[in-house]
């Protein structure tokens, strides 16, 4: 029998073969590490790739793991590798958020997440680039460059999550870890062609993760099949104590279980996102996706919903708002790079330090937030913001209340468009969430799925929404499509 290679296994039989002894923990990371080494540098996917500092971590693993074999006890995760997004804290190794500000600060807790992915065995594999404090849509605001796609070196990887989007793509981890506040997850996912899942607000802890938005953020999973996105989100999902708007609720069980059919579900789909501004080849494969979740015996209509059309500046004052009070701790104090400038004031201390640490796009998220957040224009900006999302969130939970199961839109409205092209136009770059943000301003998981490559050859994703804590039906509704389509084998770049 020839040996198994790792590279080509899903997470999920990687686990199980490591469970049943018939592969080496040791033999996966070294796989890994190996593949990580060769194509890191050319895309980029990682902020300080230290080989010998994760294989140290993996070996404290490895006893674990064996210590659980021989007591017969199965891990979720045994032996799988799974990269972090650089705003998720490991226990003691560097967090930057893909900033010169942080990029000394050491992590001096593990977040719950990613103490439940060592409890289930996974082997922390690497801290993957982002957009500075997850601000962005492409990656290209990464104080340590752009992450590329692996698809077309010339084009953008998505943002903020961009880094583990390629790493899983490219299998350089076959999970990821990302966070999305207005789609850093779901948009880099469809840029790269991989599966990715924003849960409900309050279904996976929060707690360890760097917060940009707090009210929106939550962390989100990457992986190649819907299979292996269900596993992970099962071991990172549930009540954490430690994360005040955590729900009270168990963490999720053999989600993908027993049986289950598309037949007599509805979908909607949204009337406003298939007008202007949507790609033509991400229309053609949205549509013919469409059928073929009819095929596979849902029912699909047209609904309005009119107030999403906000939500673009609803989502750019709650997030910079919010955004604006949570990076007030950088101050150069307690975290972050402190000011070399000698004999300055304390105050001047916070300016030098901010000024030099933060990059162009965060401060100019910063001064927005304080803008509507100031006494003068809270009631015109920030308080109005939230007026209409309540609105927009009301809009949606309207559709699920006339019996719909699922919403149905493309994840963005065009595919990875090219490196430098929006850099210069915040407001080009801002228009790339438009589909994304609903799921985050209402609260409600949303998934991002491969349907096809467009003329150029890269990956166009599509997007389903569920009713809060309806992840068990986003799931099982991507598998069924991803059966129909055999697979999502086609959806993995040459190289
Ligand atoms: N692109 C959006 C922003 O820049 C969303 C980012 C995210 O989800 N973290 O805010």
């Amino acid at each position: 029998m020839r040996p198994l290679d790792p590279l080509a296994l899903s997470a999920s039989v990687l686990a199980q073969e490591v469970n049943a002894g018939s592969l080496k923990a040791q033999d996966v990371a070294a796989a890994y590490a190996r593949r990580v080494e060769n194509l890191h540098r050319e895309l980029n996917t990682h902020i300080e790739w230290d080989k010998d500092a994760v294989l140290n971590e993996v070996d404290k693993q490895l006893a674990y793991i064996e210590a659980a074999r021989y007591a017969q006890k199965n891990l979720p995760l045994a032996g799988v590798p799974i990269a972090i997004k650089d705003n998720i804290m490991v226990d003691s190794q560097r967090v930057s958020c893909g900033s010169q500000l942080l990029r000394n600060h050491r992590a001096a807790y593990d977040a719950t997440v990613v103490q439940k992915l060592k409890a289930a065995g996974a082997l922390i594999f690497g801290r993957t680039n982002m957009d500075e404090f997850a601000m962005g849509s492409s990656c290209e605001n990464s104080s340590y460059g752009p992450t590329v796609n692996p698809w077309n070196r010339r084009h953008v990887a998505g943002g903020s999550s961009g880094g583990s989007a390629a790493a899983v793509a490219a299998r350089l981890a076959p999970l990821a870890l990302g966070s999305d506040t207005g789609g850093s997850v779901r948009q880099p996912a469809s840029f790269c062609g991989v599966v990715g899942l924003k849960p409900t607000y309050g279904r996976v802890s929060r707690y360890g993760l760097v917060a940009y938005g707090s009210s929106l953020d939550q962390i989100g999973t990457f992986a190649t099949s819907v299979e292996d996105t269900a596993l992970l989100y099962e071991v990172i999902a549930g009540h954490d104590p430690s994360d005040s708007t955590s729900a009270r609720l168990p963490a999720p069980q053999g989600t993908l279980g027993s049986a289950w059919t598309l037949k007599g579900k509805r979908l909607a789909m949204i009337k406003e996102f298939m007008a202007e501004g949507l790609d033509e080849d991400v229309r053609t494969h949205f549509e013919q996706a469409m059928q073929v979740y009819r095929e596979a015996g849902a029912t699909v209509e047209t609904v309005s919903l009119p107030h999403l059309a906000h939500s673009i500046p609803v989502y750019y004052i709650i997030a910079t708002a919010e955004a604006s009070s949570n990076l007030a701790r950088f101050d150069g104090i307690r975290y972050g790079v402190r000011t070399q400038k000698p004999g300055v004031s304390l105050r001047e201390l916070y300016v030098q330090s901010r000024s030099e640490g933060f990059g162009r796009e965060v401060k100019q998220r910063i001064m927005l937030g304080t803008y509507v957040l100031s006494s003068g224009y809270y009631d015109a900006y920030y308080a109005k913001a939230n007026r209409i999302r309540e609105m927009i969130r009301r809009e949606i939970q309207g559709v699920f209340e006339q019996g719909f199961d699922l919403i149905a839109a493309p994840t963005a409205p065009t595919t990875a468009f090219e490196l430098g092209q929006k850099t210069q136009d915040s407001l080009a770059m801002y228009l790339s969430d438009i589909y994304t943000l609903a799921a985050n301003l209402a609260g409600i998981p949303a998934l991002s799925q491969p349907i096809g490559l467009c003329r150029k050859g890269l990956p166009i994703g599509m997007q389903l929404m569920a009713p809060a804590f309806g992840e068990e039906t986003l799931l099982r509704s991507a598998q069924v499509y991803e059966q129909q389509i055999n697979g999502t084998e086609k959806f993995r770049p040459r190289i």
